[in-house]
């Protein structure tokens, strides 16, 4: 019969604070990284792993209480454990981490600073992760033209970045064999030390955790695996590319130390503001300064789209000022792929100036003949001003 209690050696009526000490206290003590080669403590750390497990779930504790640790193994409780206790060390590994890695959140009491610097290496990242590193990722800002954004490029950049060394194949190494194990630590890339009744572990100084030395290191590149070197990258800019966005070139940064992974180039994207066409989303704008017979009588117009050429636009007689005209389809394609914006046509009525003689002439004439039907927006606001007062 499993006794959790016993196995935490806590009372029956334990405190979920006293569970979760007795078992840190206890954790520690039967660590695999403390017994690396005993059998007996490994199986104990899966026994008071599975103790904590069920005791510090109040659920399961009650079902345990009630009616053994049989009503838990059919997966009564939530979680299932096929056969009895743990069946791997990976499970008793999570809970234990799952117990330290809050840090002083649930703990209380003085203990924490201890347990935090033995979860230090207890839970740290694996071995031999120095040794291969992955390339720093780049940033590069470009600038290109509207009407580059407008139908898309393809831009060279000149980068330095750090590429894989050609002498020794990014290995760092001269030869096959210059590559050893580390003396120091056997390879584990950790060395031990007794600090008082503790044991503590770090990494070691030598190989810095990797585990391995380069005893024939690679003379062109210092056993670094890389080299600087300035690199050409083409830049695919997809049409209806905005300013500000940025691109992703997966693996264009900095290569990897010793065969690590290469970091990516980011390529942020500034575009130069057009003279005539303003930008809104995949819409384009553009203010058409017209005169006030073209307005008034009524004109057609070829009017320049972004992506090139002209389109026609008719211009209706009696057009006011600010009217916005919409051409589907003629703005920008949609970076995304959705289709394409609209071109806007904002109608500015130009008042004309410079007049000749014969030309006021004329127009008087005209002021003569003007009615209130002509004007109805200056009709409806006289009305509504007569109304207030
Ligand atoms: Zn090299
Ligand atoms: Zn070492």
């Amino acid at each position: 019969m499993t006794d959790y209690y016993a196995a935490l050696e806590v009372g029956k009526t334990a405190t979920q604070d006293e569970i979760k000490k007795a078992y840190r206290k206890q954790a520690i003590k039967y660590h695999p990284d403390k017994n690396p080669d005993s059998k007996d403590a490994e199986s104990k750390f899966k026994d008071i792993s599975e103790a904590y497990e069920v005791l510090s779930d109040e659920q399961k504790r009650q079902l345990y209480d009630q009616y053994g640790a049989d009503a838990l193994k059919g997966g009564v409780g939530g979680r299932q454990h096929p056969g009895a206790g743990f069946s791997s060390m990976e499970d008793a590994l999570k809970t234990f981490m799952g117990a330290f890695g809050g840090g002083a959140s649930g703990g209380g009491g003085g203990g924490d600073s201890i347990f935090d610097s033995f979860f230090g290496f207890g839970g740290g990242g694996g071995h031999a992760t120095e040794y291969a590193t992955q390339g720093a990722s780049k940033k590069i800002s470009i600038p290109i033209s509207f009407s580059e954004a407008a139908k898309g490029v393809e831009k060279d950049i000149v980068i330095t970045n750090h590429i894989t060394c050609e002498t020794c194949d990014g290995t760092g190494a001269k030869t096959q064999g210059g590559i050893q194990t580390c003396s120091t630590c056997h390879g584990h890339g950790q060395v031990q030390q007794s600090r008082g009744f503790f044991s503590m572990t770090s990494t070691c100084p030598r190989c810095h955790g990797s585990g391995k030395v380069i005893t024939d290191p690679c003379g062109n590149c210092h056993s670094t695996g890389r080299m600087r070197q300035k690199q050409t990258v083409k830049v695919p800019i997809p049409a209806g590319i905005d300013d500000g966005m940025r691109i992703k070139m997966g693996g264009f940064g900095d290569a990897g130390e010793r065969g690590g992974p290469p970091g990516d180039l980011y390529v942020y994207i500034s575009v130069k503001p057009h003279e005539i066409f303003h930008r809104e989303g995949d819409d384009i704008i553009i203010e058409l300064p017209v005169t006030f017979t073209e307005a008034t009588l009524g004109c057609k117009k070829d009017i320049p789209t972004p992506l090139g050429g002209n389109c026609r636009v008719i211009i209706p007689d009696g057009t006011q000022s600010r009217k916005v005209l919409r051409i589907k389809g003629k703005g920008l394609p949609n970076v995304h792929g959705h289709g394409k914006g609209d071109l806007l046509i904002e109608i500015h009525v130009e008042t004309p100036v410079h007049l000749s003689d014969k030309q006021k002439e004329l127009l008087n004439e005209f002021q003569k003949l003007e009615t209130p039907k002509n004007s109805p927006q200056k009709k409806g606001f006289f009305e509504r001003l007569k109304a207030l007062f």
